[in-house]
């Protein structure tokens, strides 16, 4: 690798995590942790090259992804130290940094491991901030271990930046309540064996606005119909068609009412790391890109001394280094306890919209390759589009900082 492409290959947090301020006290064995990611990315890169993985293969390969994540003790990163998890001292429980650190990586590997490792979190975390302590003790072991594969539930086909407008239906029954509606573009649909869920209930507040609610659902229960849907790049994902499914009151996670503010303090906990697996991709295509630079001759010269194309070059990676200290910030914002929403909003927009544009610039560095199936810019091209629409689109990202810099009500 040449000095260049080794600049983007480096650890993240001895060169940058320093420059930001961490919690009283911390320990943050980042460089450990960084060791253990190495190697298990390197293990799947071979696992992926030599087929004992295959992506196509949507199903298979997420719980192979999820087997060898738990064997290597990385799903503990979503789990709060009452189930085993690290913590790392993070206000709550699950630190943002850990996890950034762990999607960086992994999203210069794969987007569909990324997505396997992060769904364990965002499916479980609404039941480690709601759920019964029974709950809790029941689910969190398996979470850690692999043997429940989560899921989060919150978009519907008329609801997807508004969630409010949700229409799916939890109808009060003796012992509970009956779900009926749709939810779409579930991640892990089908193959999760945990859902978190949310839904209105029959009756609408005092105020005449609708109770959203959340609930914990098994994937195995009478009423449940999935649909696959199929997206550009590998990533288990479907429809889910609710059909009466049956929720016991232990199953409810918080109070009536309460589903919205548990949904989007869930989103709170994960969404600057939407943007650490988006800072991973473009790692990866920015190696690809400066190596085949510096080693393609056009012209009598190789391409890397070309101007044009270094200029670009500087200013993507300029790009590129705010990204990451916007992400990071926001992580350590997060895990102190004192973050503000338009943080991991400028660190999942920045880094998103960011990589978007290192990508496509490694497709047009390689030219004709840069197209061609099986190389790695075509596979991040289609593997980081989704990242600018998924919690939350760069426009929602948007909407949060302007209402940070204008105030709610203007
Ligand atoms: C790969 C993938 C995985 C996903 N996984 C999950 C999951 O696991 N669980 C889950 O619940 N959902 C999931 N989603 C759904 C995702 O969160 C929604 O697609 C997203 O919130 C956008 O909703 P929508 O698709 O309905 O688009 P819409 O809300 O219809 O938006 C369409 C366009 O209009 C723009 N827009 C909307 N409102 C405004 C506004 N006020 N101002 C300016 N522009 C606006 C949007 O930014 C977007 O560009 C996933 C989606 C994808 C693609």
């Amino acid at each position: 690798m040449n000095q260049a492409a080794d600049f983007f290959a480096k650890r993240i947090t001895a060169r940058d995590l320093a420059t930001i301020r961490v919690p009283e006290g911390w320990t943050a064995p980042w460089v450990e942790l960084e060791e253990r990611l190495e190697k298990f990315c390197a293990e799947i890169k071979s696992a992926l090259a030599h087929g004992e993985i295959d992506e196509a293969d949507e199903a298979a390969s997420t719980r192979a992804f999820i087997d060898r994540l738990a064997r290597a003790k990385l799903l503990d990163l979503v789990v709060p130290p009452q189930w085993g998890g690290p913590g790392y001292g993070a206000s709550s429980g699950v630190s943002a940094t850990a996890i950034c650190l762990a999607r960086q990586w992994m999203g210069r590997v794969s987007g569909a491991l990324d997505t396997a490792f992060v769904m364990q979190g965002l499916g479980s975390y609404p039941v480690v901030l709601a759920g019964s302590p029974e709950l809790r003790d029941s689910l969190m072991p398996k979470v850690r271990s692999g043997e429940q594969i989560c899921a989060f539930a919150i978009t519907e086909p008329e609801a997807g930046s508004d969630v409010s407008g949700m229409q799916t239906r939890a109808e009060a029954v003796e012992g509970g309540v009956r779900l009926y509606g749709q939810k779409t573009f579930i991640s892990n649909a089908g193959l999760a064996t945990s859902y978190s869920i949310f839904a209105r209930e029959a009756e609408d507040g005092p105020d005449g606005r609708p109770r959203i609610s959340a609930f914990w659902m098994p994937g195995d229960v009478e009423g449940l119909r999935v649909e696959p849907i199929e997206v550009i790049a590998p990533h288990p994902i479907g429809t889910l068609e609710l059909d009466g499914v049956f929720i016991p009151d232990a199953h409810r996670l918080g109070a009536p009412g309460q589903g919205l503010k548990i949904a989007l303090s869930n989103l709170d906990q994960f969404r600057a790391t939407v943007g650490a697996a988006a800072l991973g991709m473009a790692d990866r295509a920015l190696e690809v890109t400066l190596a085949h630079l510096s080693s393609r001759v056009q012209f009598g010269k190789p391409l890397a001394k070309q101007q044009g194309l270094r200029f670009a070059l500087a200013e993507l990676a300029t790009e590129h280094t705010a990204a990451q200290l916007l992400v990071y910030r926001a992580a350590a914002a997060r895990d102190r306890g004192d973050a503000t929403p338009d943080q991991p909003a400028m660190g999942k927009l920045h880094a998103t919209e960011t990589a978007q544009r290192v990508i496509d610039r490694a497709v047009q560095s390689l030219g004709g390759l840069g197209v061609t199936k099986g190389q790695v810019p075509e596979r991040l091209y289609r593997e980081v589009r989704a990242l600018r629409i998924y919690e939350g689109t760069s426009e929602i990202q948007k909407l949060v900082i302007a209402r940070a810099l204008f105030g709610a009500r203007r």
